[in-house]
């Protein structure tokens, strides 16, 4: 956590000589730091704390191609409107600071009581942006509320998927081969994405990478966060054959070395490329305080199709107080969607501190777990329990995804190159 703070919440922001333009209507002021607080595409669950640093330093989370309009509502006490004016973050002088360069300023078009900019990100590939708001020479003193990046890009609705088996799986039903659970999962995928098409189901082995394949023994069970550090072996996603490498890289493992956790994946990823925050893990078991305990084949489905939730940007129906932890925001207490319930006894029970697992510069870690075996609270009680991004497994059956969940996965697959 430590690390985390020093690598976000504390990185000095340096402007790089001879790149800065200036605007005719505001000098440019600069970001003196990142805040830990992102506005992601089409997100509906409203956040005070990026609206609290759109002044000063919020960060955007951006896709090449896409056409974005950032809005929030006017401060009826000031008659003027500021001057968007964005950053985009280079790379890294040394631990502490980062390079930035002066993209746009932006000026308002007022409608309905609400400021809209709009721009279109020319990146070669996804990027961080930084925000300030400026007006008469200063910055802007004026409240910020509801802010929101609506976003539209040209990537297809559909997607494939890429089950890469790592090391020895044993179904816990072990008649079970992988190719009759990777039909299984075909069908999850079809039946709860409904209006997106799912093309293809690819599985691939790792021990046949073609290049990394040595390090993964087949006969091994392999321990996601022991067997290796990167609890995300996020090193095989982007396969490399020309049909999988822009797929949803699943990852299937023995185990997550995290106690309770079924699966992991960053929210708002959208990286189906490859690299960081290019995979979605799931396992086969469950890792226990005192070793470890079956999951069903329905669970492990419905936890691939979970984590792929998080992964094109659906956040728990209930936040948990981990998820704050995670996000450093505690202005987040649901999903923004007025279709999915929201349990308020969840959130009162302070659930689920977990430490931190490592993070993206992109995209935080989400993550599904067994709330049952770790608490006295009746999760079946919560209005929003049937619901696919409810936070935990429940033992009971799944409705699946809200008519508002869908189309906001639609939307987003428009934004993230694939
Ligand atoms: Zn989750």
């Amino acid at each position: 956590m430590k690390k985390f703070f020093s690598l976000i919440f504390l990185v000095n922001l340096v402007m790089l000589l001879g790149c800065s333009e200036v605007d005719p209507g505001e000098p440019v002021l600069q970001p003196s730091f990142m805040s830990p607080y992102v506005l992601f595409p089409n997100d509906p669950a409203i956040s005070d704390s990026v609206a609290a640093y759109l002044t000063s330093g919020a960060v955007l989370s951006l896709h090449p191609g896409v056409s974005y309009t950032l809005s929030f509502d006017k401060d009826s006490s000031l008659d003027e409107a500021p001057v968007l004016q964005l950053f985009r973050v280079g790379g890294a002088l040394d631990d502490q600071r980062y390079s930035i360069r002066h993209v746009r300023s932006l000026d308002a078009v007022e409608k309905d009581g609400r400021y809209y900019y709009d721009f279109v990100c020319e990146e070669n590939d996804r990027a961080r942006w930084v925000t300030t708001l400026a007006l008469n020479g200063d910055f802007y003193t004026g409240n910020v509320k509801n802010v929101r990046l609506d976003a539209e890009g040209p990537y297809s609705k559909n997607f494939s998927i890429n089950l890469i088996v790592v090391g020895k799986v044993v179904f816990p039903d072990s008649s079970m081969t992988v190719q009759a659970f990777a039909d299984s999962m075909l069908k999850s995928f079809r039946k709860f994405f409904k209006g997106i098409g799912i093309d293809t189901l690819y599985v691939r082995y790792a021990h046949e990478h073609p290049d990394l394949g040595k390090k993964y023994p087949a006969d091994e069970p392999w321990l996601a966060g022991r067997s290796s550090d990167d609890l995300f072996v996020s090193e095989l996603g982007g396969w490399p054959e020309k049909e999988l490498k822009k797929s949803l890289d699943l990852v299937l493992v023995h185990r997550i070395e995290a106690d309770h956790v079924l699966g992991y994946s960053y929210l708002y990823s959208g990286n189906f490329g490859g690299g960081e925050g290019s995979t979605v893990v799931i396992g086969t078991r469950e890792k226990t305080p005192y070793g470890e305990s079956e999951v069903t084949v329905g669970e492990i489905l419905e936890t691939a199709v979970h984590e792929s939730g998080h992964f094109l940007g659906l956040r728990h129906t209930t936040s948990t107080r981990s998820d704050m932890s995670e996000t450093m925001d505690y202005s987040v207490l649901e999903d923004g969607f007025t279709d999915t319930p929201f349990c308020r006894d969840l959130l009162l029970s302070g659930l689920l501190k977990k430490n931190s697992v490592g993070h993206s510069d992109f995209a935080v870690p989400a993550y599904r777990l067994d709330l049952a075996a770790a608490a006295d609270f009746s999760v079946t009680d919560c209005p929003d329990h049937r619901n696919l991004m409810f936070p935990s497994v429940t033992g009971e059956e799944f409705e699946g995804f809200s008519e508002q969940q869908l189309e906001h996965v639609r939307k987003n697959l428009t934004v993230f190159p694939h």
